[in-house]
């Protein structure tokens, strides 16, 4: 028979009752050092109390009035993103695929505006991931996603990831953008390097595309950047922001110049719970904690250690590991035995992480993790490669 809740997911036989910081507890008490923080979500760990009071403060005063009306919090949060990005307008939603539907559907109107309607296709990466909705299921079109959904939405199209020529190619009139994860998340904690992201943004003046950026999981601050394409010295025109922003509440943005939303009018686009009051209050005080001084320096240190640590891990046990990739706090264990048996084996002990393709161990702490933290994850790590090394 089938389960209450739709059997959609795979999911560990684990629950948690609660969360401190880096740390969940289940019913029972037992504690579990999560390195995944709910893939990239949690970026301030669990109950952090400055969020838990901005969401307690919001509660007591008012839920949701809809975008009928102004909404001072999503007003005050999307001032903060534009004064801290290249953006100058944000649409707000509750999760990144809208955001990157939104992103999608603003390059195709702003072509429509500027008398190039001919100008509708996107050139997108294969092990790409956008979200689960139609349009962005088309938009990645990994078989693993689209397998049964037929037919997809068109206006896609595909190149394969590094394949420089090949893209060169793909570029037509009738292309509008190039939509690019900066660090490939769920395809396996590929960083694309700096040159090629500048290169890209070459390409897109060259041909006068619109440059869309993928930093739902790669964004706020996990890359030691506020966003991670500010380590290639480029600006986006249109970029999708979620997981991390909301720290654990849904929240997701669509980050846009002036000139790439100007096809977005009143009317043009919406969404009944987008920049919610509760929502945007988190957010705002998400995005303070991490434009406080010295926060992102902090998190490039932090990750300099845990970096440090996976090598030695890796050097340690060289018949379950390959080797570590990515930037910052997205960083990728890429493995020799199967990813799912070290993520099983770390369960065993203690330690939560989480899959990605490429047979990738992905390790995503939350941002404000302590040394003593980070010791403590490589050595439960280390004790479940060793078990696995044993049965191996
Ligand atoms: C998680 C993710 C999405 C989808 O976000 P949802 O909130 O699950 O809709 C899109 N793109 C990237 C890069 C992601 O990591």
């Amino acid at each position: 028979m089938i389960s209450p809740v739709l059997p959609s997911y795979a999911r560990a036989p684990l629950s948690f009752a609660e969360g401190e910081g880096p740390w969940l507890k289940t019913e029972t008490g037992e504690r579990y050092l999560d390195m995944g923080a709910g893939i990239a979500v949690t970026a301030l760990g669990h109950a952090h109390p400055r969020l838990v009071a901005a969401l307690e403060g919001q509660a007591r005063r008012l839920w949701h009035t809809s975008n009928l009306y102004q909404v001072p919090n999503q007003t005050r949060l999307a001032e903060m993103l534009v004064d801290n990005t290249f953006a100058d307008t944000v649409f707000f939603t509750n999760s990144g695929t809208e955001a990157m539907e939104c992103a999608v559907k603003m390059a195709r109107k702003y072509f429509h505006a500027v008398g190039q309607p001919e100008r509708n296709r996107m050139i997108t990466f294969g092990g790409s991931f956008h979200g689960r909705t139609l349009g962005m299921i088309s938009a990645a079109r990994s078989e693993k996603l689209t397998d049964g959904f037929g037919p997809l939405l068109d206006g896609f199209d595909h190149v394969a990831f590094g394949d420089h020529d090949g893209l060169h190619a793909a570029v037509t009139p009738e292309t509008a953008a190039i939509i690019i994860e900066p660090v490939i998340g769920e395809g396996g904690i590929k960083p694309v390097p700096p040159q090629c992201l500048r290169g890209l943004r070459a390409l897109c003046d060259e041909h006068g595309l619109l440059l869309i950026l993928d930093e739902i999981q790669c964004g706020m601050g996990r890359t030691g950047k506020l966003f991670a394409h500010e380590w290639a010295g480029i600006t986006p025109d249109i970029m999708a922001v979620a997981k991390g922003i909301g720290g654990g509440f849904p929240l997701g943005a669509c980050l846009a110049t002036e000139r790439a939303a100007q096809g977005m009018t009143a009317g043009t686009h919406g969404s009944t719970y987008g920049g919610n009051p509760l929502a945007c209050a988190v957010g705002a005080e998400v995005l303070s904690v991490m434009l406080e001084d010295g926060f992102l320096d902090r998190v490039s240190q932090i990750s300099g250690r845990l970096r440090q640590g996976l090598e030695g891990l890796v050097a340690s046990h060289p018949t379950v590991f390959d080797h570590v990739r990515g930037e910052g706090l997205m960083l990728g264990l890429v493995c020799k035995a199967p990813n799912t048996d070290v993520i099983n084996q770390g369960y065993e002990a203690h330690i939560l992480t989480i899959p990605a393709a490429e047979n990738v161990v992905r390790i995503l702490p939350p941002l404000n993790l302590t040394d003593a933290e980070v010791d403590e994850a490589i050595n439960r790590l280390n004790t479940a490669a060793q078990a696995l090394a044993a049965a191996l």
